[in-house]
């Protein structure tokens, strides 16, 4: 009943999607109520070309007023206004890995941020060369810091931002309200690749990043109340890539590096997690694929809660 009923929800964002605020998938929408953790699909759209009705790949976790972005697609920070996020909570940043789709937005978010409200440390976990690129982020924009550090008194945003490169599976933070746990994943040619499992005071939420069919997401997601796991539709991806010369093998380059709609509720079953949440769908652009193809696709392979993600949903 549960997935029928967020599935219906999702469906009717549908019409006035662009203007919704935050959508709230339960009954009663999730308060920032002590422990009470909220998960808010800011981006849900695969692939870095930018589409008119999904925004780029990105998620948020917030727990006791703080805010952990998982992925940095193109939008992110507009997605968080929108989604009525304060921009100065962001606590921390994790990208899954280095693709456009995932963080082309990266040091605009803090940047951004920084130009509005940001005023306090933030920690940016990722693969190599997450070091490198917010140097070199830096660097290219060391104007307008500085004019606005002296201008408008902001503080230095090098000194705010802390990195941490990622290069294998285990915990890489801990604080007093969420624990986060890496798994690598199988994403050729992108290695490493991380998903990420937010064990929060409340529930435990793991998002995929990119991945084909991967036994250490499995492993990961074990047990888990929400797994939000990227998804292709491989019979509308057949329509759009057979006019293509090279149609074979891209086709095989897509499914080495990522999961089919049939693929992902077998990886949720065997997981044995509550509530599987489809994003990251590719197809992603229009003509919009309609939440019940990606529902009926999906719905063989698991009978828990299924929900097909929209930008700007909350779970
Ligand atoms: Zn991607
Ligand atoms: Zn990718």
């Amino acid at each position: 009943m549960a997935s029928r009923r967020n599935f219906l929800i999702s469906g009717a964002a549908l019409l006035a999607q662009p203007v919704l605020p935050a959508l709230a998938a339960d009954d009663a929408p999730r308060q920032n109520a002590a422990g009470r953790s909220r998960l808010i699909l800011l981006g849900t759209g695969g692939g870095p070309t930018p589409k008119a009705n999904r925004s780029a790949p990105a998620q948020v976790i917030i727990v006791n007023g703080a805010s952990y972005v998982i992925d940095c697609g193109n939008g992110v920070a507009r997605q968080m206004v929108l989604a009525g996020v304060p921009l100065a909570s962001i606590r921390d940043v994790f990208i899954t890995h280095q693709h456009s789709d995932h963080n082309a937005d990266y040091g605009n978010l803090l940047w951004l941020s920084w130009a509005a409200t940001l005023a306090t440390r933030v920690d940016a976990y990722g693969p190599p060369p997450l070091a490198e690129m917010t140097r070199l982020f830096l660097e290219m924009n060391d104007y307008d810091i500085k004019t606005r550090m002296a201008d408008e008194g902001r503080p230095s945003l090098k000194d705010l931002i802390a990195v941490h490169e990622i290069g294998s599976g285990g915990v890489v933070m801990r604080d007093a309200n969420v624990k986060v746990t890496a798994a690598l994943v199988d994403h050729p040619p992108v290695k490493p690749a991380f998903a990420y499992r937010f064990d929060c005071p409340d529930r435990s939420i793991v998002i995929s990043g990119d991945t084909r069919p991967s036994q250490n997401l499995v492993q990961l997601a074990r047990g888990a109340d929400v797994l939000v796991h990227e998804v292709m539709y491989l019979p509308a991806l057949e329509r759009l890539i057979g006019t293509e010369p090279n149609a074979k093998s891209l086709r095989e380059h897509l499914l080495a590096a990522h999961t089919t709609t049939e693929q992902v509720g077998r990886i949720a079953t065997e997981a044995g997690v509550k509530t599987l949440v489809l994003s990251h769908f590719v197809p992603g652009g229009t003509p919009l694929i309609p939440d019940s193809v990606w529902f009926d696709a999906v719905r063989p392979t698991f009978s828990g809660n299924l929900i097909v993600g929209r930008d700007l949903l909350e779970l």
